[in-house]
């Protein structure tokens, strides 16, 4: 059996086959038949187990246009956020360490304008945000970087 490349990624990371079907488009019998080809354990039963916080983080977000990337896990008081093996981590926070390989300074939301985007490449933490305007001043004037 031909399997495809990002359904065994996702399988190897330890999503459950309905979540892959769901992000990939696929049929879950497909992802099913994937899981006992490559020799994996059936889902167990109750709640997925992650193997990773960014598979747990990537198994809440569900792609949209522009390269957005919308988060449907829980939200507290305005922002995502995930639990994973007893802490709360900020899903803004795992995107940028997954956008920018290291731990964000100050604050970090997105700044594409898309509320609830998650896209590692679209959250910025504070010291990214100011040059962002400092870029946009120099480009348009001061007016349109506010
Ligand atoms: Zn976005």
């Amino acid at each position: 059996m031909k399997i495809r490349a990002d359904i065994a990624e996702l399988l190897h990371a330890g999503h459950r086959d309905n979540a892959i079907a769901k992000q990939l488009g696929a049929c879950p019998k497909t992802i099913a038949r994937a899981r006992a080809a490559l020799g994996l354990p059936q889902n167990p039963p109750g709640r997925p187990v992650y193997n990773t916080l960014e598979a747990a983080w990537h198994a809440h977000t569900e792609p949209a246009d522009s390269g957005h990337l919308l988060w449907t896990g829980t939200v507290n008081s305005g922002v995502p956020v995930i639990r994973y093996k007893g802490q709360r981590h900020s899903a803004y926070l795992i995107a940028y360490r997954i956008g920018h390989s290291r731990d964000p300074k100050g604050r970090c939301r997105p700044d594409c304008g898309r509320p609830g985007c998650v896209a590692p490449s679209h959250v910025d933490d504070g010291p990214g945000r100011a040059r962002t305007r400092a870029l946009l001043a120099a480009i348009f004037g001061e007016e349109s970087a506010s």
